[in-house]
């Protein structure tokens, strides 16, 4: 056993520099990026989706100053979260069932998938109980797609609406995912036009392969885990 011990910490070294070096490299993405865009890069914030991937990982991206996580599981982002720094900013993205909407306002700071009548009123009743309202993102299904979660495009400004006067200031902004193998471009810009005619500032938008398109679109968050943590360790269903 003995003998097996520095093995085991020279791997967890090489992993740890790994989540490091992969962080400052998406770091230098995001920086010229945003001066391609003539954009202020501290305004964009890099959200480091650590799903699949356990808390060695989480604690080697947070030891080099990231702030934002993301999981698209309630459950495993409670496992994983419940016991966390109090600077550490969470995350919940994707498809959230109406059953875990009590656990996700408990532990989340921030809620990116409000797409349906039924989850904001299972949010609402949660943040009066618990006395708290993380801020809260629309998913706009852009791409219209039928198996995909978010708001359809056409019912998108009724329902943000709405969102936003029940919400009020904890409604702060929009979230896509374009379809996969479709040039992104026109998916952000459409989430960006429908963001600014409901005044909202938020714009979730841009992961590992394509996050500097959705900086040029205005992104102000990009959810990023693959060009941060390497290869997922599972493959998920999209559902939280
Ligand atoms: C997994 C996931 C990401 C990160 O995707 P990568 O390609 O690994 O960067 C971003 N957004 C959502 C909603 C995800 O589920």
């Amino acid at each position: 056993m003995l003998s097996n011990l520095p093995i085991m910490l020279s791997q967890t070294d090489d992993a740890t520099a790994a989540v490091a070096t992969r962080l400052q490299e998406v770091r230098a993405r995001l920086a010229r990026a945003a001066a391609t865009a003539g954009r202020d890069p501290t305004a964009i914030t890099l959200v480091a989706v650590s799903k699949t991937h356990n808390r060695s990982a989480v604690n080697a991206a947070f030891a080099v100053g990231q702030v934002h996580f993301a999981e698209n599981r309630v459950q495993e982002a409670m496992a994983k979260f419940t016991d966390r720094p109090a600077s550490l900013r969470l995350h919940l993205i994707g498809r959230l069932q109406t059953n875990k909407a009590r656990d996700a306002v408990a532990i989340a700071d921030v809620i990116e998938g409000l797409d349906r009548p039924d989850l904001a009123d299972a949010l609402a009743r949660a943040a009066d109980r618990l006395g708290r309202c993380p801020e809260l993102l629309v998913q706009v299904n852009t791409g219209a797609e039928p198996q995909k979660a978010g708001v359809a495009p056409a019912e998108a400004p009724g329902f943000i609406r709405d969102m936003q006067r029940r919400f009020g200031a904890c409604l702060t902004g929009l979230m896509c995912i374009p379809p996969v193998d479709a040039d992104p471009v026109p998916h952000f810009r459409t989430l960006a036009r429908i963001a600014a005619e409901h005044g909202l500032h938020g714009l979730s938008m841009g992961m590992s392969d394509d996050f500097e398109a959705a900086i040029a679109c205005g992104a102000t968050s990009i959810r990023v885990g693959r060009a941060i943590f390497g290869t997922r360790l599972r493959e998920l269903p999209a559902t939280a």
